[in-house]
């Protein structure tokens, strides 16, 4: 028996302390590249040659999420340094970003074989990186380019159409997300384009509003 008055702090269980995500506890976008450098928690990380967590202003206002490296990427440890990155650094110019003004980054940090479609477990498996991204950037919009980056940060199934989630102003824990086409998509398909741009103007002009707010 304790002494009247005094009171006793239960001990914290010994699990929570060793268990704890050092991903979701990661401070800083340095620290999270070097978890992602290291991580097997999938099998892309035993097959990539370099991870690719993103990069950029890690003030941005806008956020772009691609869906994973593909092998000039993986190459250089660089996000949307190819063909496809060309097209979105034009996007950016469209609407009077430099690349360097945004962050950029993918729901995979690795290159699946032959850049083939996410899998849904390596998406779990990898989304953390991208939670924790967001949570220490706090962008003012979030520009989700084509449908993996979509349904993984809206958590709807994988299976739902772009065309079902493009055309209005989502949430992601708060911050307007807006879905456009991928710029690879765009590369075969030119006739996106202009849709595209309609959807980048418009997350230009929520970045804008929630930094004049
Ligand atoms: N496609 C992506 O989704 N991400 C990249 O980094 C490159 C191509």
């Amino acid at each position: 028996m304790y002494p009247p008055g005094l009171t006793v702090e239960a001990a914290v269980p010994r699990g929570d302390l060793f268990t704890a995500d050092p991903v979701a506890q990661a401070d800083t976008l340095e620290a999270i590249a070097a978890l992602a450098a290291g991580c097997t928690k999938c099998a892309l990380g035993h097959t990539r040659l370099n991870s690719v967590p993103g990069e950029g202003n890690p003030r941005a206002r806008i956020v772009c999420v691609g869906e994973a490296p593909g092998q000039t990427e993986d190459e250089t440890g660089r996000p949307f340094v190819g063909r496809a990155g060309q097209l979105l650094n034009e996007i950016l110019r469209a609407i009077g970003l430099a690349r360097e003004e945004v962050f950029i980054c993918n729901v995979l940090k690795c290159r699946p074989p032959n850049n083939r479609t996410p899998e849904p477990l390596e998406a779990a498996a990898c989304s953390p990186y991208l939670h924790r991204q967001l949570e220490l950037i706090r962008p003012k919009v979030i520009l989700a380019l084509g449908k993996p980056a979509a349904t993984t940060l809206l958590n709807v199934p994988a299976s739902t159409a772009l065309g079902d989630l493009r055309g209005r102003v989502h949430r992601y824990r708060g911050i307007p997300l807006v879905v456009t086409y991928h710029p690879a998509a765009l590369l075969r398909n030119p006739h996106w384009k202009a849709p595209t741009w309609d959807d980048v103007r418009i997350a230009r002009r929520l970045a804008d509003d929630a930094a004049a707010g």
